[in-house]
């Protein structure tokens, strides 16, 4: 079977507009001053990641739980701050890890002060406080970045060698019932992520928006589906609950002559290209030539060899590159709030159908 040509260092030009230097060689040479804001469930993590970062130096943490901020930072060995201004005084950029109905109130006053941020996904509540970050970012020539982890899925990163043009995504996320994260609808907890990877991937305008859901557990959208049809004529379906009985994370990529299917959980990326052939190769999975257009034609399987990688690393490791002016923030502030746009025109779709 034929086998990938092995990927450069996780260079996601292509669909993702962003390099990633796997060996931190060029984050030695400066280390920037970071904080984190929030050390609940995800932003310890941002903090463990942090402390080993060669490019970040982990100054301290701050939480309204003074309890939890303590613990974390003397896991890390790091002062924990009284005040957000005590610690912005000794930081250059924070992570953003509180609720989401705090990401602009506590990142504008991070912003003010000249900080570069990551903010967590989804970048604020509302397009309008989205708005105003941006602006203020712009303003204090300041970088916003915002977590759409699933950008640095490793599984996603074989789709860089392909010119990809999709036709059609089908995109499935399901997860079993916990009260962390029901503080907004699954629409903006998980789906989320997938409306930021379809509109990597498909650079297109919307044309029309369908959406349906349910409420189950919550007083909010527990299970969603959404139908996006761009105006380039591709369409994308998604799926999200949150209440399901397993864990599922499912993306299927379909294009002229190229069939994807990525498992973000297996890490299980398969690819199933249709070539012309002057003559039968034995590595075609179809070896029979097809004939199309009078071409003969033939279907190959790939499934290149993922490595394991923690995406959420790779994500901080390039905002700490982009807060010292050496590349792009992977997923900015205007595509952050693209993304919070859309999921909301979801949202409210899906209202308008409960009611
Ligand atoms: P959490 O409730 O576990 O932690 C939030 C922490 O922030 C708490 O410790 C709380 O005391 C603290 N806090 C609240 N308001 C604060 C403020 N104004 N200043 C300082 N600290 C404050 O929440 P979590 O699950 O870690 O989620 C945090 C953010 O991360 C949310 O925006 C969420 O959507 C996002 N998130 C993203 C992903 C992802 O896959 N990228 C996954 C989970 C959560």
């Amino acid at each position: 079977m034929q086998g990938f040509i092995p990927l450069p260092k996780y260079k996601i030009s292509a669909v993702f507009s962003f390099s990633y230097n796997a060996t931190n060689e060029r984050l030695m040479d400066k280390k920037t001053n970071i904080g984190v804001i929030g050390v609940g469930h995800l932003g310890q993590h941002h903090t463990k990641h942090y402390s080993k970062i060669d490019g970040a130096n982990l100054v301290g943490v701050f939480d309204l739980n003074q309890d939890r901020c303590k613990s974390v930072a003397t896991r890390y060995d790091i002062k924990p701050y009284e005040t957000l201004g005590e610690l912005l005084e000794k930081t250059e950029a924070v992570s953003v890890v509180t609720p989401t109905k705090d990401h602009k109130k506590v990142a504008e006053e991070c912003i003010n002060k000249g900080k570069h941020v990551f903010i967590e996904k989804p970048i604020t509540k509302t397009v309008a406080e989205a708005e105003v970050l941006i602006a203020l970012a712009k303003e204090r020539g300041t970088i916003i970045q915002v977590g759409h982890i699933e950008r640095l899925n490793p599984a996603l990163l074989p789709l860089d060698k392909f010119d990809i043009n999709p036709k059609y995504i089908e995109v499935q996320r399901l997860a079993p019932y916990m009260s962390r994260g029901t503080d907004v609808p699954v629409v903006l907890d998980l789906m989320i992520h997938d409306i930021d990877l379809v509109l990597a991937l498909v650079k297109s305008p919307i044309k029309e928006i369908g959406a349906n859901g349910i409420s189950i557990m919550t007083d909010s959208v527990d299970m969603a589906n959404a139908r996006i049809q761009f105006k380039n004529g591709a369409v994308a379906n998604i799926t999200s609950s949150r209440i399901a009985k397993d864990r599922v994370r499912k993306m299927k990529v379909f294009q002229q002559d190229l069939y994807i299917t990525v498992d973000f959980l297996r890490s299980l990326t398969e690819v199933y290209r249709v070539m012309d052939a002057d003559k039968t190769d034995p590595s075609a999975i179809m070896s029979a030539p097809l004939v199309s257009k009078e071409r003969h034609r033939q279907i190959f399987y790939e499934k290149p060899t993922i490595k394991k990688q923690d995406a959420l690393k790779m994500e901080l490791e390039n905002f700490i590159e982009a807060a010292q002016g050496k590349v792009k923030p992977i997923v900015d502030g205007t595509a952050g709030k693209k993304a919070l746009d859309l999921a909301l025109q979801i949202h409210n779709k899906i209202l308008e159908d409960i009611q």
